[in-house]
């Protein structure tokens, strides 16, 4: 089925933001239980769109619990709204305190970053010089809630804020290049623009260097099944949630093609589920998967959000 942007385009944006960063969320906690999974078990368990008990739960995760993408994205979105703006020492402090306290899951690489026992402006770069290798999707599965809330300074502001927080635990310039393109795919979708009309034009925004990837994941022939790395890494990631959304033309339908992929699939959907969530609003979002919704904060004296939180959060980071 092919989507119609333009049934979508009369949303307020209050929808849109509340609708990306409950609809990122959903993305993870729905998509968590099939972690590592081959592609199509989602739809095999799940046939008809509709079963009250999808948000299942399994590998170590309860029925609505959002993972490590969730929670960081909420440690960033604090960190904003406490600092008064991007204050990146803080953020990775923050990052820091959650990794300590045992979450239950941690990308690989971002847990030796926190964990190097370099200071902040340092530990991912060298990460990146010791590995060589570090264009994980985990830059991109966080940036929901400082896309939303850095959209309204305009392009270039967003796309720069994407790259240096997702620098933080990402030395690789890929991982900041697909965040910033993700980060701008919001802030044009945030008004009412279609982000698939718009994504030729951002690639042209991105390090030159970066682009060739990005024009051949993104491109609007490209499949999934196409890609030459797991879809833990950067360029599938991003270039898979776009294919969901380019695909499907509801949020439901999104993010189940999303997790039908198999592999990283919370995070996958996770991304998907914030683009989205901005292109149809959170009324898209069906209630039985918001209903069993948390998000846990280890390190964070045992705070648990649910979803008024998140919608408080989302408002908060718009005002
Ligand atoms: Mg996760």
């Amino acid at each position: 089925m092919q989507r119609k942007p333009e049934g979508t385009q009369r949303l307020r944006q209050s929808a849109r933001t509340d609708g990306a960063v409950v609809g990122s969320a959903v993305g993870d906690a729905l998509g968590a239980p099939f972690e590592f999974g081959a592609a199509g078990v989602f739809s095999a368990r799940f046939p008809g769109s509709g079963a009250a008990d999808e948000m299942c739960g399994g590998g170590g995760w309860d029925p609505g619990e959002a993972t490590d993408d969730t929670q960081m994205a909420v440690l960033v979105a604090e960190s904003l709204l406490e600092r008064g703006g991007p204050d990146l020492p803080d953020i990775f402090a923050r990052f820091q305190r959650w990794a300590a306290s045992g979450p239950k899951d941690v990308g690989l690489q971002t847990e030796d970053v926190l964990t190097n026992g370099m200071p902040w402006d340092k530990a991912a770069a060298v990460h990146f010089q010791v590995n060589r290798r570090a264009a994980g999707n985990g830059s991109l599965m966080r940036a929901t809630t400082s896309a939303v809330h850095f959209a309204p300074a305009g392009q270039q502001a967003t796309m720069n804020a994407a790259r240096r927080i997702a620098a933080l635990t990402h030395g690789d310039r890929a991982a900041w290049e697909g965040t910033a393109v993700f980060h701008e795919l919001i802030r044009v979708t945030l008004e009412g623009a279609d982000p698939l009309a718009a994504l030729p034009d951002i690639v042209r925004l991105i390090d030159p260097a970066q682009r060739p990837r990005y024009a051949t994941v993104l491109a609007p022939d490209w499949h999934p099944d196409q890609a030459t790395e797991f879809n833990g890494a950067v360029w599938p990631c991003l270039g898979s949630a776009v294919w969901a959304l380019r695909t499907t033309a509801t949020y439901e339908d999104a993010i189940r093609a999303a997790i039908d992929l198999g592999g990283d699939t919370d995070t996958v959907a996770a991304v998907t589920g914030g683009l989205a969530g901005a292109c149809y609003g959170l009324d898209a979002i069906p209630t039985r998967w918001t209903a069993p919704l948390h998000v846990p904060l280890p390190g964070f004296g045992g705070r648990v959000l649910g979803l008024p939180d998140l919608l408080d959060l989302a408002h908060r980071l718009t005002a």
